[in-house]
């Protein structure tokens, strides 16, 4: 039995290697094609900034696929050091507001501008040096934690490194790990969860302390607990800079400057939350049905 069971094993483990390997390959591929969508402009020069900047979405339409419109006509500013949150239903083309910024692809009409200037005209390095992203799924890499984070900003000491995991409320529980920093994660290391993976990637941020933030809340249910940690963690790391926040819970929405409610690829209400629950529009419902859902 046991001689059977070796090659079984060995065999599990070759299909879980090769598996893995694929899906890394499709992942590099993802990221190749993004980068291969924009190029620079000729003679783009980097983006300057002077303080905090302010964004400003000017009528943008875009699609990934001509037949099918995403986005028809989205206008919208994030004042200097201000939040802006984007709430609607799945599929409304909240997320793609945060790949278009990104400079992922080039928006089809229209213009998006960082401090006044159009982002087709810099060059792209300089605007992704100047935004940093919390995405709804994290992806790790294949190596320790401490190099995890440090990608923020390469060149980071041990130091920085560890402030960094503190303000995201994830050095004691690396602390806690057999091999602290140097453990090794992602999918071929020790597996985090999504609130853990998410804490990851806030410290690499904090560490990259970039003028532009872009949360992209998880989708996923993470206990209310993780949940209101993570809250207060990327509120304070937002503190004083100029924000989109993706929103899925609208508790996390309640203090923004602004609020877009989106549909189908539109803005179809917007305003403060007390603004949007005065008119009894969309944004009241959702509130009020994530308010009973809450209490249930
Ligand atoms: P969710 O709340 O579920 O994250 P969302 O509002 O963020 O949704 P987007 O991710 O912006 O929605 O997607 C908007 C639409 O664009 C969806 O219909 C989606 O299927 C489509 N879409 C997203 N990415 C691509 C892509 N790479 N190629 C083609 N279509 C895409």
């Amino acid at each position: 039995m046991i001689q059977l069971y070796i090659p079984l094993n060995f065999l599990g483990t070759l299909y879980r290697e090769i598996k893995q390997s694929l899906a890394d390959l499709s992942r590099m591929f993802v990221l190749m094609d993004q980068a291969r969508e924009v190029a620079d402009a000729p003679g783009a020069v980097p983006l300057q900034l002077q303080g905090q900047p302010e964004l400003r979405f000017d009528d943008v339409q875009f699609a990934y696929d001509p037949a099918r419109p995403i986005l028809q006509g989205v206008s919208f500013t994030v004042p200097a050091g201000r939040t802006v949150a984007v709430v609607g239903a799945s599929g409304a083309g909240k997320s793609t507001l945060a790949r278009l910024l990104y400079r992922f692809y080039d928006v089809q009409a229209g213009r998006i501008t960082i401090a006044g200037q159009d982002i087709r005209q810099v060059t792209q390095d300089s605007v992704r040096r100047a935004i940093g992203i919390v995405p709804q799924d994290t992806v790790l890499f294949n190596d320790t934690v401490a190099y995890n984070i440090a990608y923020g900003r390469p060149g980071a000491t041990q130091a920085e490194v560890e402030a960094a995991a503190r303000a995201a409320r994830i050095h004691d529980f690396i602390q806690s790990t057999p091999q602290g920093y140097a453990t090794k994660v992602g999918e071929r290391g020790l597996k985090l969860s999504g609130g853990e993976k998410q804490r990851v990637a806030i410290a690499r941020t904090l560490l990259k302390n970039p003028p532009i933030l872009i949360f992209d809340e998880a989708t996923s249910a993470l206990d209310s607990h993780t949940e209101r940690a993570i809250q207060q963690e990327l509120s304070s790391a937002a503190q004083g800079k100029t924000t989109l926040v993706i929103a899925h819970r609208l508790s996390t929405v309640v203090d923004a400057h602004e609020i877009l409610v989106m549909d189908a690829g539109r803005i179809v209400e917007r305003g403060t939350h007390a603004a949007l629950l005065a008119q009894g529009g969309r944004y009241a419902q959702m509130w009020a049905l994530q308010q009973s859902a809450e209490h249930q």
